[in-house]
């Protein structure tokens, strides 16, 4: 039997603990009793727009046809086995189309169940590349500063560690070695930056990592692709791994199928995850290129110890499948440019606002940044009472909306983002 709203709250609260909350927590979250297109249904009738894509996954909104399908069609067969020894033709397809579709030389896919796994993978071949190459005190990574990069340990090293999420566990994490945060404009300057921090811990780094073109969740920040060309000769001169996690920018969102094109530059190893099923299911990808493959099976331990026990899982590989070959058959490239004009102008009044301190748009990505900490539940409500899901956080407010937002919705959205941030 259904749980009535009410009810259903009440033990939310006592027992569920949400991402980012305390325990208990201090705010209801709404009920979402179903979803199709871009809306959100809440159990109390409301619709909203979701201007979030479900943490910027579902590409292609929700309930779509082929989606479902696709995943009913992989139920009626097999809904999940064990990676290790086993294979499957969903997991092989995606491999190759994956291969295909992302920059370079990339050639092997591990699959994991989540994006902070594939850094932790990403991180862990960089470290056993160098390993086996008989190189044992390589073993930090250069990063900038203003990144994320997940919640498990290795992830949380490279993520901020001043004002970052997880600056509580300074001292604590891995220690990497970080770069100032690049400027949006190409300087050279900055290269020259890099260069002496690798020069200077020469003997201890494995590889770079980066979130190519946008800082995601460290605060949406967007920088010149000519970094991502400079970081691919600084990795080559210092012979040290170059790592692109694109599990927010892959698949479309910035305006290139990945954010590395906009450089023509392939990274050594490349994580993703996020819209590689259209938000359908979790899954995760680390990609190499053959001689990090090759490098670490001559070690003294051979093999890449990791193994997820849902790694490869048939459902979500086969609607990842679907996903990518919808997204490709389409006309993703005009949907997201569409979404970056509308929102371009749909955003531009915010300029205006008392307090707003920068509005940027890249692709399907529209941020309103503030100059003080939004409060995040009356900036939620805003766009609640506008009809828009949105997730404001630290200073900014900002969409990432499905690919196939209309232009009615699009409105809707930038006006919500506004109404968030005139009260946040
Ligand atoms: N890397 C980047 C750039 C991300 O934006 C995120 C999530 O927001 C992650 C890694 C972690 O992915 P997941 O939440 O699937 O673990």
């Amino acid at each position: 039997m259904a749980l009535d709203p009410d009810e259903l709250i009440a033990l939310d609260r006592e027992h569920v603990w949400h991402p980012y909350a305390p325990m208990p927590a201090t705010q209801s979250p709404l009920v979402v009793s179903s979803a199709s297109g871009v809306r959100l249904r809440l159990a109390d009738g409301r619709e909203l727009v979701d201007g979030m894509s479900s943490w910027w996954a579902a590409i292609h909104g929700y309930a779509n046809p082929v989606l479902d399908a696709a995943v009913r069609d992989q139920l009626g067969r097999m809904s999940h086995v064990m990676f290790g020894g086993l294979t499957h033709e969903p997991a092989v397809r995606l491999a190759r189309t994956l291969v295909d579709i992302t920059p370079g030389p990339l050639a092997h896919v591990f699959f994991c169940d989540s994006g902070s796994v594939a850094v932790e993978v990403a991180i862990k071949m960089c470290l056993q590349y160098q390993l086996s190459l008989g190189r044992p005190q390589k073993r930090r990574m250069l990063t900038w500063r203003g990144g994320y990069h997940g919640d498990t340990f290795h992830p949380m090293s490279v993520t901020d560690p001043d004002g970052g999420m997880h600056s509580l566990w300074r001292g604590v994490l891995p220690e990497q070695v970080f770069a100032p945060m690049p400027p949006v404009e190409y300087d050279p300057s900055y290269v020259e930056e890099l260069d002496a921090l690798l020069r200077e811990h020469r003997d201890e780094i494995a590889g770079i990592i980066v979130e190519p073109v946008v800082q995601g969740a460290g605060g949406m920040r967007f920088h010149s692709p000519r970094y991502l060309t400079a970081l691919r000769e600084l990795a080559d001169e210092h012979d040290v791994l170059l790592v692109f996690d694109e599990i927010a920018t892959g698949f479309g969102r910035t305006g290139a199928l990945f954010a590395a094109d906009h450089a023509g530059v392939a990274p050594d190893v490349m994580c993703i995850g996020k819209a590689m099923t259209g938000g359908y299911l979790s899954m995760g990808a680390t990609l190499c290129v053959p001689r990090v493959a090759s490098g670490i099976s001559r070690g003294d331990v051979p093999v890449l110890a990791h193994g997820p026990t849902f790694m490869g899982n048939p459902l979500a590989a086969a609607v990842a499948n679907a996903s990518i070959e919808l997204l490709l058959s389409g006309d993703w490239v005009d949907a997201v440019t569409g979404i970056e004009s509308g929102l371009i102008h749909g955003l531009a009044p915010a300029r205006a606002l008392p307090g707003v301190r920068d509005v940027r748009v890249l692709g399907a990505i529209g941020v309103v940044q503030l100059d003080h900490d939004v409060d995040m539940a009356a900036a939620t409500r805003a766009a609640v009472d506008h009809g828009v899901w949105l997730r404001p956080f630290r200073d900014l407010v900002y969409t990432m909306p499905p690919y196939i937002t209309g232009d009615d919705d699009l409105v809707r959205l930038c006006r919500a983002v506004i109404a968030a941030s005139e009260v946040g």
